[in-house]
């Protein structure tokens, strides 16, 4: 793949910064358009000094912050977005914003620009409560949060713009990416509470929920293979998952064993938006289907296993969980 310079928005996020490590790492320049909402500095400091990495402080709800922040640039990777699902429901309004507008002056800044090369980060959550799985990306959209109707909006936009304005484009519908650096979600959650309360365990829904797990550098590796077969399409759409999935109750498993906890009682709390069924099937080109053979659940929890173990002993302060890497 030739070497290019990308802007990626959200790049000072989870998914952002293991996607500049390896952009950076393949020899690419890059281009952090970020307003630090949940993004750190610290997630890139890897690149402070170098030369390859230039970090934007900026705001894509602003129009004049995009437009700067997409100049010279061949490829835009678009990452930053609210990913809080349960933050949608108690104010929508963000999530139109944060995701939707965003979303919006980011196109209108590419057409004006004439960059032609878009990733959008979707997510399973557009397919809502599937009627049976593992989902395949032609499953019916029917988000039941407003987070996931705002990735449908967007990846709506998206395909408009990409058959107007000749915009090639690539949106991931990933599903539940996990690693370091990882702030929110389901596995962040049950560590957080087992912190304050390590005989307790609250669990959203009956935990019987299937998910789909990937590990982070599973999620990049697919990003960048995606990224490699944009030019022969105007407009794909591709789920990004592991191979099985695990339920919520497995997860609670993992971590409290992780933590070396014993005899935690779990106790069930409903909720909305909450999605019965999340696993996805994976579609990929024929050479990502080879490197999808590694994709599995179990390796991504077994390295979510080890790394926690890691991080349990190096520290039990909370405060310096997420800062620890590889
Ligand atoms: P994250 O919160 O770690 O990263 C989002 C980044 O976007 C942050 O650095 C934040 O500061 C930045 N940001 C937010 N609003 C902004 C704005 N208006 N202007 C500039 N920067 C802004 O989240 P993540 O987990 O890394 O998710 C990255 C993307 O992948 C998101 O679009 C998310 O919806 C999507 N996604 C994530 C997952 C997952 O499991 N983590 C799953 C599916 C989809």
């Amino acid at each position: 793949m030739s070497v290019k310079f990308a802007l990626v928005t959200g790049g000072a996020g989870f998914i952002g910064s293991h996607l500049v490590d390896r952009l950076v790492s393949d020899g690419w320049s890059v281009r952090v358009l970020d307003n630090f909402s949940s993004g750190r500095m610290e997630n890139n400091e890897y690149h402070k000094r170098s030369r390859k990495v230039e970090m934007v402080r900026g705001d894509l709800k602003k129009l004049g912050d995009v437009e700067k922040a997409v100049r010279d640039v061949d490829v835009v990777f678009h990452y930053a977005a609210n990913p809080e699902v349960r933050v949608s429901t108690t104010n929508p309004e963000l999530h139109f914003n944060e995701n939707i507008v965003a979303t919006f002056n980011l196109l209108e800044a590419m057409r004006k620009n004439d960059i032609e090369e878009l990733v959008f980060a979707s997510s399973s959550s557009v397919y809502g409560e599937p009627e049976s799985i593992p989902v395949s990306e032609d499953a019916p959209i029917r988000p039941v949060s407003v987070y996931g109707a705002s990735k449908a909006a967007c990846e709506n936009l998206i395909h408009a713009y990409s058959r107007l304005y000749e915009i090639k484009a690539v949106a991931l519908r990933y599903a539940n990416v996990v690693g370091p650096r990882l702030r929110h979600g389901v596995i962040y959650d049950f560590i957080r509470k087992l912190f304050m309360n390590p005989q307790t365990l609250e669990i959203l829904g009956d935990g019987s929920q299937i998910r789909n797990y990937i590990y982070i550098d599973d999620a990049i590796e697919a990003t960048m293979i995606a990224y490699s077969n944009i030019a022969c399409r105007k407009f794909e759409v591709l789920n990004v998952a592991s191979e099985g999935y695990t339920t919520v109750n497995e997860v609670a498993d993992i971590v409290t064993k992780s933590m070396g906890l014993k005899n935690v009682r779990y106790v069930y709390k409903s909720i909305a938006t909450l999605v019965k069924n999340d696993d996805l099937r994976r579609r990929f080109s024929v050479k990502a289907r080879e490197f999808a053979k590694n994709f599995t659940v179990e390796r991504s929890v077994k390295k979510l296993e080890r790394l926690y173990y890691c991080i349990l002993n190096k520290s039990s302060a909370v405060k310096t969980l997420w800062v620890i890497r590889r």
